[in-house]
């Protein structure tokens, strides 16, 4: 299992939504789920709020299990596995298991 965070761009590698590609939105650690921008949309059946006075369908993300995903290496430019290295500064960091790559870790937001 990848060390997936929020901001990573990461391949679906296993399910429905194979081989699609999105940013994560959500990581959920204690369930060991993500939320990946436009994968796995679900149709959700809403009550009429305030945002959305209409209520109805309404499209949503769904999520997927942490282990069908995997961080996708630009220099790759596919799924990989990623390994834990220590730059130079003494910071842990994520590479590619094929190339080395560094996979860049997203500003937390
Ligand atoms: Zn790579």
């Amino acid at each position: 299992m990848a060390h997936i965070r929020q901001g990573d761009t990461v391949v679906v590698t296993k399910g429905r939504e194979v081989g699609k590609r999105g940013k994560v939105k959500r990581v959920y650690r204690k369930a060991g789920r993500v939320e990946i921008e436009n994968v796995m949309m679900v149709q959700r059946h809403t009550r009429p709020s305030q945002k959305n006075p209409q209520g109805g369908i309404m499209e949503k993300e769904g999520t997927v299990a942490l282990p069908n995903v995997a961080v996708v290496c630009e220099t790759c430019d596919r799924g990989v596995r990623s390994k834990a290295v220590v730059s130079e500064a003494g910071k842990k960091q994520r590479a590619c298991v094929r190339c080395g790559t560094e996979i860049s870790t997203p500003a937390a937001s």
